[in-house]
């Protein structure tokens, strides 16, 4: 079993005084096996934490985690970093919570630098029903154990003083602030799970297409993949934005649409912006890296589409969005923006559960919220596929629930995967 070296401060001094030469590889390069006892199809964030979990918690090493091209290549590598728990319906808070709690212990737990800066996550009122149903979820993530603060617009100033408090169309009444959310860096999550993973034995195929799956009397018992077969006895697919394609390769069809989220980010600015703001009267969110860009998003480009690219409305829109609460983004100069593919649920929460076909199981519907969920939801999928039951807080990720009307619709605004 490959074992990865500790970083620890003295590890520095030595590297630094020999040259940096003996860094060990992060992770492994393996070829593929014949057989594991599990597959992870999709090695983005959610892929690896289940192959690293299942390993720490539960004890199988057994793994193979297929990426179809580099990790980090998806979304993980692609997100605005924000995670958080302000959650407020019971089949998501929990869950969200544990997530905001394994993010607290990770760099410890992972031995490995992610960056994890709870600075604050701020989501801005506009009116005074908008303020009491902020009340609402904030009451709801204090009885599950989240913390939450109702500020009024005082508060918001005192916090964030260069917002536009003058705007007649947009009146800052306030905001609900959970001081424990914040920002994770991104990529470095991909590849300390890596790490963990790969140390404890499991094997990262990169470049291994996931192309189909190898039945056997109408039970799933391994993929078809670029590298060729491998067999498994479980194969646990987690591939954000392919969901739906990927799925179809197995014969079933996903209540998931997938759409393209852009990112942008400006030039580096000095510190001004303390944590992350949300616009509560539309769709924008801004934080500041700790090189100085200001990251921010908004909405999903409005039509399906599997490219890694969004259009001009969209960039327009966010943009617009900025503006009305932070006009003093206008001064600044725009470096670089991208998209990445959304695996859009009807209701805007995720599935964690088995499949139709039995040794397949189904890790999707992460929306734009997914990386906040990285830890939470390897942990819970790593549980589902070791033991066969699902993780007590993830109980009501059931892929049937659409059929059966048990949706989490926490946004309440029905199935319309456009609007979550
Ligand atoms: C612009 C943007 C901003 C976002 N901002 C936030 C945010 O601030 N906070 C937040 O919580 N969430 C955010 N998200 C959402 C979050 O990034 C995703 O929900 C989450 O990363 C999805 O899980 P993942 O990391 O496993 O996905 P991915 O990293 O996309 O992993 C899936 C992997 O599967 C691989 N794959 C696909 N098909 C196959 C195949 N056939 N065989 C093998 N491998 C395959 C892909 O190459 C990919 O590497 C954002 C997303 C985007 C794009």
């Amino acid at each position: 079993m490959a074992r990865s070296a500790r970083y620890s401060a003295l590890a520095l001094i030595k590297q630094a005084l020999t040259g940096n030469k003996d860094w060990p590889r992060v992770w492994r390069d393996p070829e593929p096996r014949p057989a594991y006892d599990v597959i992870v199809v999709g090695g983005g964030g959610h892929g690896l934490a289940t192959a690293y979990y299942l390993a720490r918690e539960f004890g199988v090493t057994d793994v193979a985690v297929l990426e179809k091209s580099y990790i980090g290549s998806g979304n993980v590598g692609r997100n605005t970093t924000i995670v958080r728990s302000n959650y407020m319906l019971p089949g998501n808070e929990a869950f969200y919570e544990l997530s905001l709690k394994l993010w607290e212990g990770l760099e410890q737990d992972l031995n490995y630098n992610a960056m994890v800066s709870q600075r604050g996550i701020l989501n801005l009122c506009h009116s005074d029903p908008q303020r009491d149903a902020y009340a609402r979820r904030g009451n709801a993530m204090r009885l599950h154990g989240a913390d939450a603060e109702l500020l009024d617009r005082e508060g918001v100033r005192k916090l964030c003083p260069f917002l536009n408090y003058d705007d007649a169309r947009f009146p800052i009444t306030g905001g609900l602030l959970q001081r424990r959310g914040g920002t994770v860096r991104h990529d470095a999550v991909a590849w300390g799970y890596a790490r963990g993973a790969d140390s404890r034995g499991v094997d990262i195929l990169q470049n291994c297409e996931a192309n189909g799956f190898l039945m056997e009397g109408g039970r799933c018992v391994g993929v078809e993949t670029a590298r060729g077969e491998i067999r498994a006895k479980k194969v646990g697919v987690a591939v954000a934005g392919s969901s739906g394609r990927v799925m179809a390769k197995a014969g079933i069809r996903l209540p998931i649409e997938s759409h393209v989220l852009q990112a942008f980010v400006s030039e580096g600015l000095k510190p001004v912006i303390p944590g992350v703001i949300t616009f509560g009267a539309g769709h924008f969110y801004v934080s500041q890296s700790d090189k100085g860009g200001l990251v921010f998003g908004g909405d999903i480009d409005g039509y399906n589409s599997y490219a890694q690219r969004g259009n001009l409305p969209t960039v327009e829109d966010v943009c617009e969005g900025g503006m009305a609460i932070l006009p003093m983004i206008g001064r600044a100069r725009l470096l670089r923006s991208w998209g990445g593919i959304m695996d859009m649920s009807m209701d805007g929460s995720p599935i964690i559960d088995r499949t139709p076909v039995q040794g397949l199981y189904l890790n999707a519907g992460w929306c734009y919220g997914g990386f906040k969920a990285t830890p939470a939801s390897g942990y819970c999928f790593a549980h589902l596929l070791a033991r066969d039951e699902p993780q007590e807080t993830a109980t009501a990720y059931r892929l049937d629930r659409f059929r059966s009307g048990r949706v989490i619709d926490e946004k309440g605004v029905g199935a319309q995967p456009n609007l979550h």
